[in-house]
């Protein structure tokens, strides 16, 4: 097939593109297609011959569309925010022609360069401490993970390595096995459910720590568990603190399990998946008070940062565990130059890896610090105005803190009226929201979502929670 053809192909793709972005407004959220919509929808086989373009465009509509819940709508409340902007999806494209699989520094040095080199700029903005920066001559840098799940595997990884053989060194009668039944990693029970998943993928115990009343992990907490665990001959080698987590947005006391962690020598890694894109303005910093603590530090500029999945920003202040951890050597991807820049594919889990950088560079260059500051700024004092909206209905009440750009609420009684409620809401289908249960209360989230989300759409969906809150309350009578 004609090479001009398709280009125009891709012409007619950025057109669909932003039309679709543009408009998102007049789609529902949530589909209502039932499991198993699509395949009645397509032929049983691949076709044999080509299909037509102007066929293939029009399936969008008809096969895609429908089973499409709009992540980019500002009626979108679910889960935490998918970053989204045309800088990020432009990079994407010259990403997907390069094509090149950057595992090695000679396998495309500008796909390792310009990482290296981002991942500097990236951790200037948050002004993360310089240890862990490349340019500072010291072992530190930055990486481009897929995911903030991977990070923490990653880091668990690099801690394992490092206790394996700190244990070896002070016991040489000890085999690999003996210590690793003996590692245990910690975390609160108000972290992501990825943290206890990189504990099993690693093979090692995982406690789930107790989080305070503000749903914190504190360090005393941390302290008593660490002596405890030693008392019973076990080995503590790795803690995740969260800054911002799924649930309710709240801050592991970071200041206090840093030194906690420090004297102990286990591994602390930090996660910071949604939260961390706020660290760039300077006001929002305070809540990661304590960082210079942390071995490895991760957020997702894919969550809340304009650069569209999969962008996850990772730091090691000394990568070399977790390089050793990793590394296989086979002659077929050795080069002349090794050493000098990093070969990424000793600080992640697949050899493979795609030009991720590009986007983070358009996206910094083409918005500039400023306007990101500000879009974090605009999120967080949308979620002000939905609390305030929230706290003006006495029905209300808020969960806990708003602290960036999420709402945790529930109408004041009983679970089951809150269950009802938001059952009602996805199903009308206007907004989309979910919710989560801290303890024995069930609450309902609101996170502040799409880059075009404006006043006029919180009081909607505010509208559209106020009135069906009317409904399930007069419902709720007793005597009904
Ligand atoms: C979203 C989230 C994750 C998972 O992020 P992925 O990049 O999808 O792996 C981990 N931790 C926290 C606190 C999150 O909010």
């Amino acid at each position: 097939m004609e090479c001009k053809q398709f280009r125009e192909f891709a012409k007619d793709m950025v057109d669909y593109i932003g039309d679709y972005l543009e408009n998102i407004r007049d789609r529902r959220v949530l589909p209502t297609v039932e499991p198993g919509y699509l395949r009645p929808l397509l032929p049983e086989e691949a076709p044999e011959n080509p299909d037509k373009w102007q066929d293939v465009m029009a399936d969008i509509e008809k096969v895609i569309m429908p089973g499409v819940t709009h992540w980019h709508s500002p009626r979108f409340h679910a889960y935490f925010p998918t970053a989204n902007s045309y800088p990020a999806i432009v990079a994407d494209m010259l990403s997907s022609g390069i094509a090149c699989i950057g595992f090695s520094w000679i396998a495309s040095p500008a796909c390792t360069e310009l990482e290296v080199v981002m991942m500097d700029w990236l951790g200037k903005m948050l002004e993360l401490p310089k240890e862990f920066l490349a340019s500072t001559n010291g072992k530190g840098g930055g990486i481009i993970q897929g995911t903030a799940s991977e990070a923490t595997l990653v880091a668990l990884l690099g801690a394992k390595a490092k206790a394996v053989l700190r244990a070896k060194q002070e016991h040489p009668e000890w085999n690999d096995v003996t210590i690793i039944s003996k590692l245990v990693g910690y975390a609160s029970n108000q972290a992501h459910s990825s943290v206890e998943r990189a504990g099993l993928l690693g093979g090692v115990k995982l406690r789930l720590l107790p989080a305070d009343e503000k749903l914190r992990l504190r360090g005393d907490t941390l302290q008593k568990a660490i002596q405890e665990d030693r008392h019973n001959g076990l080995i503590p080698f790795y803690a995740v603190a969260t800054l911002g987590t799924t649930n309710a947005c709240s801050f592991d006391s970071l200041d206090e399990l840093g030194p906690v962690c420090n004297e102990e020598s286990v591994w602390l890694h930090v996660d910071a998946a949604y939260a961390g894109s706020a660290f760039i303005c300077p006001e929002f910093r305070y809540l990661m008070t304590g960082i210079e603590h942390a071995d490895s530090f991760n957020f997702n500029p894919h969550k809340w940062m304009l650069v569209n999945f999969d962008c996850s920003a990772m730091w090691l202040k000394d990568p070399t565990y977790v390089v050793n951890a990793f590394n296989v050597d086979p002659l077929y991807l050795k080069h002349d130059q090794q050493g000098v820049l990093p070969d990424y594919r000793h600080w992640q889990i697949p050899l493979g890896r795609r030009f991720r950088a590009l986007k983070l560079w358009f996206v910094l260059r083409l918005y500039g610090v400023r306007n990101l500051q500000a879009f974090i700024r605009k999120h967080v004092a949308l979620a002000h105005e939905f609390e305030d909206l929230v706290r003006q209905d006495n029905r209300f009440e808020i969960f806990s803190e708003v602290v960036l750009g999420l709402v945790c609420f529930r109408l004041k009684g009983s679970n089951e009226r809150n269950e009802i409620l938001l059952k009602r809401i996805n199903g009308h289908g206007v907004i989309h929201l979910v919710p989560s249960k801290i303890g024995d209360t069930y609450f309902l989230r609101l996170a502040i979502c799409s880059r075009f989300t404006e006043s006029q759409d919180i009081q909607l969906s505010w509208n559209e929670i106020r009135t069906l809150a009317d409904d399930v309350l007069a419902e709720d009578q007793p005597g009904k």
